[in-house]
């Protein structure tokens, strides 16, 4: 049954056996709230990100039915290098940890930043790029990727539409998909937008230490 907000709890429980109960996209709720300690994992890559401007990236998994969070690991200025998520996913492996999603934090630009300034509101700033929901709707072992974003946190969850709107999409055209994405002339958050409409992915927004609201996701 549809619900106008999950708890962070539910989102928790949902998270860890989603494999047997994937929803579509009208039956998430408008609003959710994350764990304490996603907060604190979101504000603190978001600081060490903002302080010399590389990504940080951790992986979600479940361990003894819980969610299971891991130390963020230090990327590239823009993207996390495949050398990375490949070792961690080899010792989550190596654990018996299935990782059900991703958190990463991003770089501001100098325009997002001058927007933010000026407007004080989130709908410039903070997209999900190309290649991060490529590597989401391509999946078919996670179902949620979380962004601290300048100012802002931003979470993509997958539907039980995605799967049949994604069913083409292979990870070795992921290069491809970004070119063809990024150069259509829009702001980097429109995108996403219509990136998450096309695969049928929910993304809600929040500021840091407040509940996420949808922005986009009843199909
Ligand atoms: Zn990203």
């Amino acid at each position: 049954m549809k619900t106008n907000h999950w708890s962070s709890k539910q989102l928790q429980t949902y998270l860890t056996e989603y494999k047997h109960r994937l929803v579509s996209s009208t039956n998430y709720p408008e609003s959710i709230s994350i764990d304490e300690s996603w907060h604190e994992l979101l504000n603190k890559i978001r600081e060490s990100t903002l302080h010399d401007g590389h990504e940080r990236w951790s992986f979600i998994g479940i361990k003894q039915e819980k969610i299971y969070l891991r130390n963020p690991l230090k990327g590239g200025k823009n993207t996390i290098p495949s050398h990375i998520t490949y070792t961690a996913e080899e010792i989550a492996k190596r654990e018996g940890i299935p990782i059900i999603g991703t958190i990463h934090s991003h770089p501001i630009g100098s325009i997002e930043k001058l927007l933010w300034q000026l407007f004080r509101r989130n709908i410039f700033t903070g997209g999900f790029s190309s290649g991060d929901l490529f590597a989401l709707a391509s999946t078919n072992t996670e179902v949620v990727m979380v962004l601290a974003a300048y100012n802002e946190n931003v979470i993509a969850l997958k539907t039980v539409e995605t799967d049949s709107a994604a069913f083409n999409l292979k990870g070795s055209m992921q290069v491809k998909f970004m070119e063809e994405w990024d150069i259509k002339p829009m702001m980097s958050w429109k995108r996403g937008i219509q990136i998450a409409k096309k695969y049928r992915i929910v993304l809600y927004k929040g500021l840091p230490n407040q509940k996420l609201r949808k922005v986009i996701g009843n199909y």
